[in-house]
């Protein structure tokens, strides 16, 4: 099983990345901000929920981004393992996803951090608000966004580092280059 968190920044990469990811080794993709859109797209309650959240540039309440994530997980069959993308992004989570995973007996093989600086990330968000219209890349929800990301989700690269899983990846530059970096740590660790 290869389970790997995708993380960083709003902005770093997360999801083009995981794309390549799952084509090449063939895992399962979860992404937390995916499902939610989802939701809010099917009209249903908890997309309501989730859109109050997301409009705001908050964290929806770990229970139930929890929940989410379980039955996300409890819904693939056959995985030959995961890539989380979006997930965990506080603390709470991440031992969460540690516990749920122990119960399957398996746990996270690597942690992929992108390091993408603050000007960069910026642009990129406002870029792409501009061509998909995607509702909270606007620069006001961006700035709170990245506020959260600071102060809530960046502590988990410690926590992290203390379970030996933390790998840090250079997230700017050429997509071929980033690509290649992130298959050499999951090759290592394989
Ligand atoms: P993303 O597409 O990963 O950038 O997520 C978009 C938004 O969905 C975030 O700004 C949060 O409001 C919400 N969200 C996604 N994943 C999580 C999570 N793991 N915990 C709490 N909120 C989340």
């Amino acid at each position: 099983m290869l389970n790997i968190v995708i993380f960083g920044a709003p902005g770093s990469g997360k999801g083009t990345q995981s794309e390549r990811i799952v084509e090449k080794y063939n895992i399962n993709h979860i992404s937390t901000g995916d499902v939610l859109r989802a939701e809010i797209k099917n009209g249903t309650e908890l997309g309501q929920t989730a859109k109050k959240y997301m409009d705001q540039g908050q964290l929806l309440p770990d229970e139930l981004i929890i929940d989410i994530l379980a039955s996300t997980l409890d819904n693939l069959k056959d995985s030959k393992g995961v890539i989380f993308d979006g997930f965990p992004r506080t603390i709470p989570q991440a031992e969460a996803l540690k516990k749920m995973l122990a119960e399957r007996g398996q746990d996270i093989s690597v942690m992929l951090d992108l390091e993408v600086p603050e000007d960069i990330l910026m642009e990129r968000l406002i870029n792409r608000g501009k061509q998909t219209g995607r509702a909270d890349d606007n620069e006001e929800t961006i700035k709170k966004r990245l506020v959260v990301y600071h102060s809530q989700t960046s502590p988990l690269k410690e926590w992290y580092k203390k379970e030996n899983k933390y790998e840090q990846i250079k997230g700017y530059g050429e997509l071929e280059v980033i690509f290649a970096d992130i298959c050499a740590t999951i090759d290592k660790v394989k």
